[in-house]
């Protein structure tokens, strides 16, 4: 993967906590029914794969319509629905910033559109996998307080050297989350609800291995960034991922895990639970 959007300095244009204008007008009429097509099709294809809250997330803030949202306007619908606002940013930003947005509500969304339609796999986040696979999400509460929760656990972790211990429990939660609905599994995770593909691989392919939740484990577990992931893990409910933030100290976490040898992609580890129908 080439990542051609990744910064360690604000380029120009972008303010010193990475925001920056929208400039909804450099969008052509062409990216507009191309993002268009991207959420129709999205639409019709995650029906039965994600999660409740996704799927009533994308008509409460009006994702089902038109093309691409312009922040100022949408950002009304969205607050009054989720609390939270949407910013825009040039791409993947540095941590400290990323955690400090979270902490505030604020969601960074990449300014740019990926090139023709791929819903198979994103090389790079850009915008639709940011607003069509991040943001329905937020109207379920408890999942709006876990991404602040995350944000202020964030800057605890920078200061104290853990981000990249912290950073695998977002991916392999609001990245490639599995979620129990009643007797089934939904995706909740972003890179799954905007990549087709990926989403069925997760919860139907005897390939994927589905384990149960274990922050330790999550937080050891690496993960391929181009291909589809080997191993998902499975929540029982946002409640439950929300008081693991706020119920465990995630400093007495980081003590159990930083000696700890990270889990090569696709491994097992002896404390591995399968998430099996037979577990619903
Ligand atoms: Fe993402």
């Amino acid at each position: 993967m080439e990542a051609l959007h990744v910064y360690d300095e604000p380029p120009p244009g972008v303010a010193a906590d990475w925001t920056m204008p929208q400039e909804w007008g450099q969008f052509t009429d062409a990216d507009h029914d191309r993002w268009h097509e991207m959420t129709v099709r999205q639409v019709r294809l995650l029906k039965g794969l994600a999660s409740a809250s996704f799927t009533s997330g994308v008509e409460q803030i009006g994702l089902d319509q038109g093309g691409i949202p312009e922040f100022k306007a949408f950002n009304k619908t969205f607050e009054q629905a989720t609390g939270w606002i949407v910013v825009a940013v040039p791409g993947v930003i540095p941590n400290e910033p990323f955690f400090k947005l979270l902490a505030e509500r604020k969601f960074p969304v990449a300014n740019f559109l990926r090139q023709g339609s791929s819903q198979e796999y994103n090389d790079e986040p850009d915008m639709f996998h940011d607003v069509f696979g991040h943001l329905p999400m937020f109207v379920d509460p408890t999942f709006g307080e876990f991404m602040t929760a995350y944000g202020r656990a964030g800057l605890r972790a920078e200061k104290l050297g853990m981000s990249d211990w912290l950073g695998r429990l977002y991916l392999h939660t609001v990245e490639f989350g599995l979620i129990r609905e009643g007797k089934e599994l939904r995706a909740y995770g972003a890179g799954l609800l905007s990549s087709h593909a990926e989403a069925v691989h997760a919860l139907t392919s005897d390939k994927a291995c589905r384990l149960q939740f274990n922050l330790p484990r999550l937080m050891r577990t690496e993960w391929p960034f181009d291909t589809f992931q080997p191993t998902y893990f499975v929540i029982e409910s946002f409640d439950a991922l929300l008081e693991e933030m706020e119920t465990t100290s995630l400093k007495h976490v980081y003590d159990k895990v930083r000696d700890l040898p990270l889990i090569p992609i696709g491994d097992t580890d002896p404390s591995d639970r399968a998430y099996t129908v037979a577990n619903l």
